[in-house]
This record gives structure tokens, sequence and C-alpha cells, in this order.
């Protein structure tokens, strides 16, 4: 894997970010090869070359361990906006847990966004951590069906697997979610689908699910994702094209739909799905002055 030179690797958000309360965020590699089809990640606005291409930040644990020392304040640190820390380099380089173990040792909270069972590994971490601080697992999970997710999530784990992973986590008493996004439009945006995804959530024990019902599209990401689509889903582009031009937002033309079916099977389930209440549940608790502060 390559190395790359990186001068930080941890960033501060101004205030408790809306985004799951994250305080900072944490990018430990570049690029990302589980290869989803709809990746924002490979937009021009990032300049990321060969995204899906993993490369490492040269001396990342010694990084981050310094900017962990030298902040003022404590909070939770969001991984995975930009690549999944769970790739499958990680089985070797050991990164996502070296930065865990500090963490830890520093007491920082953590929440993960990833498509990979990988992240069973580091539960004896995770639990460590969330003697002190917030812990939150997200699981990515578009589709219920392991044949589709293995057409527009080629190389991350099927659908069942991560089910599977989320269970044993929630076993653990770590509080887990699902991102349900993309909902790509004539792809997976039918009924069936959130309802069977719901559905094996709450079996699962998922707390809560953030959904999203429709795919942003921008420069570089929508030529891939269309030359992806004139691949497995031939016709489709087209359609894509009459819809919504050069849109970003490409919202599903069942959202309505999806929207009210989501939010009445989960409060039939008793499953969270506005981020407010989701932050408030997973960092309760750990209401002290660290997180105060923010
Ligand atoms: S796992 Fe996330 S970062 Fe990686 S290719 Fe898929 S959407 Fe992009």
């Amino acid at each position: 894997m390559e190395l790359i030179k990186a001068k930080t690797l941890l960033s501060a958000y101004r205030s408790n970010s809306d985004w799951f309360g994250h305080h900072y965020n944490l990018n430990i590699y570049k690029g990302c090869s589980h290869g989803c089809i709809y990746c924002d990640s490979r937009s021009d606005c990032y300049r990321i070359e060969n995204f899906d291409e993993v490369r490492a930040k040269d001396q990342a644990l010694l990084t981050l361990e310094k900017e962990l020392k030298s902040k003022r304040k404590k909070g939770v640190i969001g991984s995975g906006a930009m690549s999944d820390p769970y790739n499958p380099q990680e089985a070797f380089a050991l990164l996502t847990r070296g930065s865990l173990l500090l963490i830890d040792k520093y007491e920082y909270g953590i929440s993960l966004t990833t498509k990979s069972t990988l992240i069973e590994r580091d539960l004896d971490v995770l639990i460590r951590i969330r003697k002190h601080s917030p812990v939150l697992v997200l699981m990515t999970i578009t589709t219920a069906d392991d044949g589709l997710a293995s057409v527009i999530e080629p190389h991350s784990s099927s659908t069942s697997q991560r089910f599977e992973t989320l269970r044993k986590i929630s076993a653990a008493q770590i509080p887990t979610g699902i991102l349900l996004m993309p909902i790509l439009p004539w792809i997976n945006d039918t009924s069936e689908n959130i309802r069977d995804i719901i559905v094996k959530a709450n079996a699962c024990g998922v707390k809560y699910i953030y959904p999203a019902f429709g795919v942003t599209l921008r420069q570089n990401q929508r030529e891939y994702y269309f030359e992806q689509l004139d691949r497995h889903f031939p016709g489709l582009r087209d359609k894509y094209v009459r819809a919504y031009g050069e849109r970003y937002v490409c919202e599903s033309p069942r959202a309505g739909v999806l929207s009210e079916l989501f939010e009445k099977e989960c409060r039939r389930l008793g499953i969270l799905t506005k981020m407010s209440s989701i932050i408030q549940d997973y960092q309760s608790g750990f209401k002290d002055e660290q997180l105060k502060l923010f």
C-alpha cells in the first residue's frame, strides 16, 4: 500500500456537528476499494485521483497521537465519511485499530461508519471506549438483497454479513445504527426493500436508522455512476438524464411513499430516526464536562 504525507488526520467541527454529533473528523486512509457505484467521494471537488486505490497516511498513528494529546477539548471522533476505515487493507495495516487504541488511551468517543464485517475484530476496544465515552457503530445498508448489493457495492461485505455484524455489536451493548442511503431511483427504491431492511435491523438490535430517499450526483461521480448503469442496468441512464438532467439531488420518485412507510415502521418498532434523538440517545450518560464544552 502506498504511503502519502499528511500533516493532520483530525479536523475539528466548529461546533457539535449535526452529523451524529461528531466533534472531530478522522480520515486514516485516502481512497476506498469497496467499489460502490454511487460513491460521492469520487466527485471532482475532492480531487482524489485513483479513488479505488487505498493509500495510508505516513506516520499516521504518531501524527494522530500528537493531535489527540494537544486538543484542549475532548469529544466524539467520526470516521468513515470519505473512505471506509475498514477497507480490506486494514486487515493487515491495523491503522484503524491503532487509532481506536489511542482514542481509548486519550479518552475520546468514537463513531464509525463502515460496510465491512472487519469492524468485529475491534469490538474489544469499542467496549473499552464505551466505559468512558460515547460509541456509535453505523453500517451503511442500501438493499436487503445480497445479489443487488454485489452489483452496487461489489467489494463490500454482503448485506447479510453486515446485519450479522450489527447483531454481534448490538449484543455487546454498543449502540448501532443503519445509514439507509443512498436509495437509488428505480434500483432499490421499493417498499419491500425498505420494509425488509427495517425488519431485519430490528431483529439485529439496531437502535437507529437514518435515511435519504435519493442519491446525490456531482461531476465525475455522475459519469462513473452512469457508466455502471450502462453496464448493469441498461436503459436507466436515459431515464436519469430525462428526470434529473445535471441536478445534484436526485430524489426517488417514490420518496414520499417510502418516507411515510419508513416512519410508520420505525415508530412501530421503536427505532429512532431523527438525528437529534439519535445523538441524545447514544451520547446520554456521557454528558460530562468534556461534551458540554462543545
Ligand atoms: S464504502 Fe463508502 S467510501 Fe468506500 S466506495 Fe463505498 S461509498 Fe465510497
